[in-house]
């Protein structure tokens, strides 16, 4: 099979995650994949191949040259999107682009055009991957795991270019924030490992968000409205005047690139009791920081005003900037520059706005940046990908591999 024909075949299995479902993987439909890929690894002569009861499926490329070498992995998610069904997804290969809009599905009018995503401009020329407008396409992450295979089948019928031990992982419910969760590091036994998830040719990516939770409950006292003068406290109000103190544009809508926030996720209140939940982000550690105290700040200067015990603050922290575990192994990130450069790429370094698998992995010990798998507009019916960028995502992986072995 070559590396489309892989693609097209991986997007026909139907791997949607589930936040509701409780287990893992949280649905049956990857367990189904996990196994096909499961006997495609055995069929191409991969060793060690472990499928566990989770999902998480890991292989085995050997070395081809007894020079002592870092083992290194790669990485994808089998899992697609909740946001968008992924059941029966009809794709459609557009040749040599033209730069002009693309009806994905003329009954609907679902058209995707240069107009609203000029990005599809920087790929004219080239074979595009797109759907018939119904579903999401599964790009993400199956361009991945398309990739890595590819990649791997080219090392072996190219024994000419030396390689230490590749492993590869492949692992669910990355879209539910639980792809890392249940990740074996141990059992994957890399030195470090490369997760091919980003999106345009290029990216490169190490660095994230710290990430916190806060939910304030604040306390009101109920009245009849009528004998109410001064007795009455209204916990609704009370939260309005807290987030009103809080800076007016750190927020998601008025920051990018490494500008934090805080962001007002849901508001439940009565006059007796409401409660407010936000996320907290920063890329910068002592920034996060001050953002926590900053809130643990106003719920005292709230609790000042309307009596002690009015509000109440639940902090909690989801995740860190894997930046932080990255930089005492820039030397993978070098590799990661050079390999690119090899495969005719541009590098192109971005911090993630959000978390990822490779952050988590990272902290549990694994330094696992984001290198791009070539598709755009996830999660939708207007995700496509370029095959010229799949193929120059396999090439990276190729050259990583070669150029570990060089040094
Ligand atoms: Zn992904």
């Amino acid at each position: 099979m070559t590396l489309v024909e892989r693609f097209l075949k991986y997007v026909s299995f139907d791997t949607q995650s589930n936040e509701e479902s409780g287990v893992t993987p949280s649905t049956p439909g990857q367990m189904v994949f996990a196994k096909f890929l499961k006997e495609e690894l055995e069929s191409l002569g991969l060793e060690e191949i472990s499928l566990d009861e989770n999902g998480y499926l890991f292989a085995t490329l050997p070395a081809n040259t007894d020079k002592p070498l870092p083992t290194v992995g790669f990485i994808a998610h089998m899992d697609t999107s909740p946001d968008m069904s992924g059941k029966d997804v009809t794709p459609r290969i557009v040749e040599n682009y033209d730069g002009k809009d693309i009806v994905l599905c003329a009954e609907e009018n679902v058209v995707l055009s240069p107009s609203q995503f000029p990005e599809l401009l920087d790929h004219t020329g080239e074979d595009l991957i797109v759907t018939n407008g119904k579903t999401l396409l599964g790009a993400d992450d199956k361009a991945g795991i398309a990739e890595i295979v590819s990649a791997v089948v080219y090392l072996k019928e190219h024994p000419e270019i030396k390689h230490g031990k590749i492993r590869v992982g492949f692992n669910p419910d990355e879209e539910i924030g639980l792809g890392a969760h249940k990740f074996d590091v141990e059992r994957f036994g890399c030195d470090w490992a490369y997760t091919m998830d980003g999106g345009e040719v290029g990216e490169l990516e190490f660095e994230n968000f710290n990430a916190a939770s806060a939910k304030i409950t604040f306390k009101g006292r109920n009245v009849h409205p009528g004998y109410a003068k001064h007795k009455m406290i209204n916990s609704m109000r009370v939260a309005n005047r807290f987030i009103s103190m809080l800076p007016s544009h750190e927020t998601p809508e008025h920051t990018e690139g490494y500008e934090g926030f805080y962001h007002l996720i849901s508001i439940n209140g009565e006059v007796e009791q409401t409660a407010v939940s936000y996320i907290i982000r920063d890329h910068d550690r002592a920034r996060f920081e001050s953002r926590k105290k900053e809130m643990e700040h106003l719920v005292r200067k709230i609790n000042t005003e309307y009596g002690e015990g009015t509000a109440t603050l639940e902090l909690r922290d989801q995740y860190y900037n894997m930046r932080e575990q990255i930089e005492p192994v820039m030397h993978i990130i070098d590799t990661a520059f050079a390999a690119m450069k090899a495969a005719g790429v541009e590098p192109h370094v971005k911090a993630i706005r959000g978390g990822t698998d490779g952050a988590q992995l990272s902290f549990k010990g694994l330094p696992c940046p984001n290198i791009f798998a070539g598709g755009l507009n996830f999660h939708g019916r207007y995700e496509f990908v370029p095959i010229q960028s799949m193929e120059k995502a396999m090439n990276v992986i190729v050259k990583i591999a070669e150029l570990v072995a060089c040094k």
